[in-house]
């Protein structure tokens, strides 16, 4: 019908906005490994290029008993990881919810003594023989404390801290509703320290680590094969990556003022937090749909985070949301109204109830677009089942629904080309691709891949995770980069890196001990 029609075309006008272009990608790429290389030369760049101060990525023969905890908003995680130098390991793990009269304590000492309890219950319960042999050695003078007996800590810390060596951090300040004023400035690690000293607990903080970080270390120990990981990537509610950069091309080391002693530079590399969410602040490259701009402006940090504002998680729900109440305010565009209403009464006859999330900002979930970009059931019968259940759109017709199915799937489309950009900048960048051992069968183009020509990068979080093809649309774009190819593309191995703050901590604190 000529109804149906006008829909399919209104919402191929919208899902073209997002379209983005090979060149577009390409364009990206460039303007990518630009902005990396000015972070490595100084701070207050778009991109923060964070040195971690961690030197080396495991490789899967590691093994040992290490602790991790894991302090990033509502919970504290405390567990211990046994490493079996196979690749493979075995976790313990407790959880608390912070009391929230602790998220806003008078002193720092009251919200790290709680943690330092934590540990102190976790060891009891799980690790009893090493806790009591601790205590009795420490009763005992002449016996004195030995190194073995003491478990190295990887601890998680999600706020923003100015790191300035591979267990030494301040905190810049709280964020995600905690605020105690006097740990601002302070370095945590030592506030943990003191305080799992005081209860005399076997435990030493080795490391703080960024999950990021963890993601990729935790990855590189799993990932099957000798070669190490070289890009850890999480796409959940935000994004980010850590990479393995060459210690020469991080000049800005000096200028941040780390002491010699504090950087194992042995292996010449070292691991950095690209904090890549805020790549193209400025939008030199980065597409600006009405819609991106209106939930920018009506955020809580406009002109901040733009890269992650068009490809995590907290935002693409938003983004499809902003566009089905464009086409509902149009009164050209019949969507979610029924096929013999009037039009010249587009409010009396709309299915969608005055109370319904689309109406509220941050109303759909990022959830959403997975459901409807993989629903093949006849008719979107479970798009239009989602929509009347979770946002109050009744009745929906197949015409509806494969309206908003093609700008979600746009939507989430775009999302992976613009992954694909943060990935394939740094595989360049780091001149990952170039090792010149290609095989190709003679009787056909095809090539075969080298086990040693592998780039594998690990990464996390639900987007990834769960939105269909999500993989399939990044080696698309991947392979429209004419410096990475089709050839270059079958050696990027993309794997899902589990437990990232867990096992992820405990090597990075491994890591640690071996630089000490
Ligand atoms: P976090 O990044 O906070 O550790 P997740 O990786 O689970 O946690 O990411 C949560 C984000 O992923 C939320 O923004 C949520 O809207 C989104 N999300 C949850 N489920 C899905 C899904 N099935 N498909 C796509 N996005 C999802």
């Amino acid at each position: 019908s000529p109804r149906s029609m006008a829909l399919a075309q209104a919402a191929e006008r919208v899902a073209a906005e997002f379209e983005y272009t090979k060149q577009d990608v390409n364009r990206g790429v460039h303007e990518f490994i630009r902005q990396m290389d000015e972070g490595l030369g100084k701070t207050g760049a778009t991109m923060s290029q964070i040195p971690t101060y961690v030197t080396a990525v495991p490789n899967g023969t590691e093994k040992g008993l290490y602790m991790a905890v894991d302090l990033g908003g509502t919970n504290f995680r405390v567990c211990s990881i046994q490493l079996h130098g196979n690749s493979t390991f075995s976790l313990t793990q407790s959880k608390v919810a912070i009391p929230k009269q602790l998220m806003v304590a008078k002193t720092s000492h009251e919200l790290f003594s709680f943690l330092a309890k934590q540990i102190e219950l976790f060891l009891k319960t799980h690790h009893g023989e090493q806790y009591q042999s601790h205590k009795e050695k420490r009763s005992n003078v002449l016996t004195g404390d030995k190194e073995e007996d003491v478990f190295s800590l990887g601890f998680t810390f999600s706020f923003p801290v100015q790191q300035s060596g591979i267990n030494k951090g301040t905190l810049i300040r709280w964020t995600k509703g905690f605020d105690i004023h006097d740990t601002v400035g302070k370095d945590v690690c030592a506030l943990l320290q003191q305080e799992i000293d005081a209860l005399g607990l076997p435990v030493r903080v080795a490391a703080l680590v960024n999950d990021t970080v963890g993601t990729l270390m935790a990855r590189s120990y799993t990932s099957p094969g000798k070669t190490g990981t070289l890009l850890g990537a999480i796409f959940g509610t935000g994004t980010n990556g850590a990479y393995v950069e060459k210690l020469e091309k991080v000049t800005k080391l000096k200028k941040l003022g780390a002491a010699a002693g504090d950087i194992d530079t042995s292996t010449g590399e070292m691991i950095i937090n690209t904090e890549w969410g805020s790549f193209d602040n400025q939008l030199s490259v980065l597409p600006d749909t009405s819609y991106d701009r209106d939930l920018d402006r009506e955020s809580v940090n406009p002109g901040i985070q733009m890269f992650e504002k068009r490809v995590s998680g907290m935002f693409l729900g938003e983004i499809l949301r902003r566009s089905l109440v464009k086409l509902l305010n149009d009164k050209a565009v019949p969507l979610f109204s029924d096929e013999d209403s009037n039009q010249n009464d587009v409010h009396s006859t709309t299915n969608v109830a005055p109370d319904s999330p689309l109406y509220k900002q941050w109303g759909l979930d990022t959830s959403f677009l997975s459901i409807t970009s993989g629903d093949h059931s006849s008719g979107l019968k479970v798009t239009r089942q989602t929509l009347d259940k979770e946002y109050g759109v009744t009745a929906a017709s197949a015409e509806d629904a494969e309206a908003v199915r093609l700008i979600a799937s746009a939507i989430g489309k775009r999302a992976a080309r613009l992954s694909a950009v943060a990935i394939a900048a740094i595989v360049l960048a780091t001149n990952a691709l170039k090792k010149p051992t290609e095989i190709a069968t003679t009787n056909n183009a095809t090539l075969e891949v080298n086990e040693d020509d592998i780039v594998d990068i690990g990464v996390d979080g639900s987007l990834v995770e769960f939105y269909p093809r999500f993989e399939e649309y990044i080696r698309e774009a991947l392979r429209e980069i004419p410096e990475i190819g089709p050839q270059g593309e079958k050696k990027i191995r993309i794997g899902i890196a589990k437990d990232g703050s867990g096992v992820g901590a405990a090597l990075i604190a491994l890591v640690a001990d071996k630089a000490m």
